[in-house]
């Protein structure tokens, strides 16, 4: 096995076995994606031209961007080492490196008249300073200041009294900045900002000094360690007075007019160091002009490149399906229900995209039981009465041998062949599975992540689903649709993504919403239960067997991978089945077991031959049991609000009541309580989503970097939700009015929009 090391850099190479095994040459593009094993290779098929010719001119402006810190005066080999810690690299990371806050130096406050709460700058001299002791032995350092109009306290509690000693000297003059509190009658600053006043300097004279850190509004960068405040501001002033002006402006002038935004190199320059005319309060806010330009055009390249996708992909040639009703009709005629008035509306609108001859790029959004397998099923048919293949993938093995065993069940009586493949499948199996794919007598493959790897080949793929698309990427929905000629592509989903979030990160998706769930269903009951609750708990674990209904009692593992957390899941299993439970059936599931272990356990489960399912996370996703009733989860406090709304949503599946009992141990942090209420209170997915994007925000809650999409440096989708609308709306109308960007006036956008994807815009299908 040859290792691979990282440079330096932290660039990789591959060595000569791996890349000859692979048939790869220089200049070949692969797709690495972060997966539960590890990493995942793909080398990628065909290399659209974009790759092939120099995607930019570099310019003088560019380079000059590039350019690294360690050249830049004044920063040394530990200044850049401690910069390249943060991220900050070239002149460009520094740029855009934002405050994080500002403080109003612009002129001194009087002592008499400093604001609790507010970070004032103000002269004074020292009128004492000493440690004092409370009477709870606590140490503290203390100096008074004094500048004839009041007096003020300043403090310490991590120091060095030496080196305290040594510069607190009575009557030293200096300007102080600081937060104000007040403590009763008195006013005191902790640990505060000092710059000294030579013998006789007069403190207008030292603030002229140090023009960067006084007489104006001044920036608060993030820092890490071996960086100061002060430095900071050193290097970002030089970066910005030498390099701002090289960073171009790409958005269109008329676009920019209409929304009075900023050239973008001034921009950055009022971001870094406000105008001293300028409201302090907008800065803070990041809501200054500034800050509002920075994010229009983040957003806009984003939704640019989104926009050409979208338009490319409806202007592509795709496979004109005809809808027979072949199979369709008979699927509906031996289904024991009728589809929801829902499901209906979101099936038409995809028929009409599958009859259309360009590719259908659709997203199904539905809550967990909204019936999205029937719908995917549905289209899979009509690909399949069509003569098409149709790859359905899942994003874990479980899932997808459930979706094997619900779908293969109805098409078995229908005559269509459906063939299961994933990652655990060696040998023959595997072997034979290929060979099935590739002749073209498989008509549906489900599968997982398996389907799209190098090997599989299709004969004739015209449909590819994605269930569950949170956990997959923009990237891997470009492989998939590499396995065919322009197939229709339907991704599933049953996170509702709020509005804001659903137009980033799938904006080149039409999106189809199943906003019903079938009838019969009562809502779940959920209650918050304490451990000192537990045994209440297990009576409601028997209550329910005894009236003949199922259970699951899920075990939080952090990482699937991790051995004590298994041990703790499996401990806990014998134990209830041992001293708890022994009169009951229980098993266990988790994530390392074979799948034909797993296959085994689900099984069993499904006949009603257990009554209690113990299971980590792995059945998060898709497990559909309707008499299950009974959701116990354990150390809830530790799931995500969606994780615990995913898992409650594997009971009320029937008509039968369900509960939900969400254990807790310990204290609970802030987040954890209002989790925690919020399941409770409702079973509405929508809100649910919309309380965890505010609870966890937007880079946690999907993953733009998991999605394949540019990270912002700037915008924020919660804070500038109405920014984006907007950038987006432009961002579609110009590409409808220039889908190639041939205009002259888009010139500078037909270069900067490679360089904002980085190289997913050619993955991401727009080239
Ligand atoms: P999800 O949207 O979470 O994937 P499923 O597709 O697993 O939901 O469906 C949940 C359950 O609802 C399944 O047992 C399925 O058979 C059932 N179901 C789907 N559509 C209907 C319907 N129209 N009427 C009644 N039950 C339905
Ligand atoms: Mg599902």
């Amino acid at each position: 096995m040859p290792f691979i090391k990282l440079s330096a850099d932290g660039q990789i190479s591959l060595p000569l076995e791996i890349r000859e095994k692979l048939g790869l040459k220089p200049g070949d593009l692969l797709s690495i994606e972060p997966t539960d094993q590890g990493l995942s290779v793909v080398p990628v098929a065909e290399q659209p031209h974009l790759s092939a010719k120099p995607i930019l001119q570099e310019s003088i402006a560019r380079k000059n961007l590039e350019t690294t810190m360690q050249f830049i005066r004044g920063i040394g080999p530990k200044l850049s080492e401690a910069l390249a810690k943060k991220g900050i690299v070239t002149v460009e990371d520094a740029l855009w490196l934002l405050p994080n806050r500002y403080e109003d130096r612009r002129a001194l406050t009087p002592i008499a008249r400093l604001r609790p709460g507010t970070t004032e700058v103000f002269s004074g001299e020292v009128l004492a300073a000493d440690t004092v002791q409370t009477r709870g032995g606590k140490r503290f350092f203390e100096v008074i200041i004094g500048d004839g109009t009041a007096t003020v306290t300043l403090k310490w509690f991590h120091y060095n009294l030496r080196y305290m000693k040594g510069i607190w000297k009575q009557g030293r003059r200096g300007i102080f900045t600081g937060e104000v509190a007040q403590y009763g009658y008195q006013r005191e600053i902790h640990h505060p900002d000092v710059e000294w006043l030579a013998d006789g300097e007069s403190p207008a004279a030292a603030m002229e000094r140090d023009p960067v850190s006084f007489g104006r509004i001044v920036p608060v960068y993030p820092l890490t360690e071996g960086l100061h405040q002060k430095t900071m501001r050193k290097v970002l002033k030089a970066v910005v007075d030498r390099y701002v002006a090289s960073v171009g402006t790409s958005i269109p002038s008329e676009i920019a007019a209409r929304h009075n935004l900023l050239p973008l190199d001034e921009a950055l320059r009022e971001v870094h160091f406000p105008a001293s005319t300028d409201d302090l309060a907008p800065f803070n806010e990041s809501r200054s002009t500034a800050h509002r330009t920075l994010a229009f055009d983040e957003f806009f390249f984003l939704e640019l490149g989104l926009a050409l996708k979208k338009q490319g992909v409806t202007m592509e040639e795709g496979i004109a399906f005809q809808v027979t009703h072949r199979y369709t009709r008979e699927l509906l005629k031996r289904l024991p229900f009728p589809l929801t008035s829902a499901q209906r509306r979101v099936l038409s609108e995809i028929k009409e995209d599958m009859m259309a001859p360009h590719p259908m790029h659709r997203l199904v959004q539905g809550d967990v039981g909204s019936g999205k397998t029937l719908v995917a099923l549905m289209a899979a048919l009509i690909a399949a009465e069509n003569d098409y293949q149709v790859a359905i993938m899942a994003p874990t093995e479980i899932l997808a041998e459930q979706h094997y065993l619900n779908i293969h069940r109805w098409c078995e009586e229908l005559g269509v062949r459906v063939t299961l493949l994933t990652a655990a499948m060696k040998g023959k199996t595997r072997s034979s599975a290929l060979a099935d794919i590739a002749a073209g007598t498989a008509q549906i493959v489900i599968g997982t992540q398996a389907v799209i790897q190098e090997k599989v080949e299709f004969a004739r793929l015209g449909l590819g689903i994605v269930d569950e698309q949170h956990r997959f990427g923009v990237l891997q929905r470009g492989l998939l649709g590499k396995k065919g000629k322009n197939p229709d592509i339907l991704v599933m989903t049953a996170t509702p993504i709020p509005r804001t979030l659903a137009m980033t990160v799938f904006g080149d998706l039409s999106l189809s919403v199943i906003d019903e769930l079938p009838p019969g269903r009562t809502p779940i009951e959920t209650r918050v239960c304490p451990e000192s609750r537990r045994t209440t708990v297990y009576d409601i674990i028997r209550e329910e067997v005894a009236k003949g209904r199922q259970g699951y009692i899920i075990y939080p593992l952090v990482e699937e991978s991790e051995k004590s957390d298994l041990k703790a899941a499996t401990q806990m299993a014998e134990h209830l089945a041992w001293d708890i439970f022994p009169d009951l059936r229980l098993a266990l599931l988790h994530g390392r077991m074979k799948p034909e272990e797993k296959e085994a356990v689900m099984a069993a489960f499904k006949n009603c031959e257990t009554d209690i399912l113990v299971a980590t996370t792995v059945i998060e996703v898709g497990i559909d049991v309707p008499n299950a009733t009974l959701m116990v989860i354990e150390h809830a406090e530790r799931f995500g609000l969606s994780q615990l709304h995913q898992l409650r949503g594997r009971v009320g599946r029937g008509s039968g009541k369900s509960r939900c009992l969400l254990l807790t141990s310990g204290k609970l942090s802030d987040d954890g309580e209002r989790r925690l209420r919020v399941m409770e209170s409702t079973n509405d997915g929508f809100m649910i989503a919309e309380e965890d994007l505010s609870i966890r925000g937007p880079g946690d809650f999907l993953g733009t970097r998991q999605a394949g999409l540019p990270d912002f440096r700037v915008a924020n989708i919660l804070r500038d939700g109405r920014i984006l609308e907007v950038a987006r709306k432009e961002a579609f109308a110009l590409a409808e009015k220039d889908p190639h960007l041939t205009m002259p006036e888009n010139d500078r956008l037909r270069e900067e929009l490679p360089r904002r994807w980085g190289g997913r815009l050619e993955l991401a299908g727009i080239a």
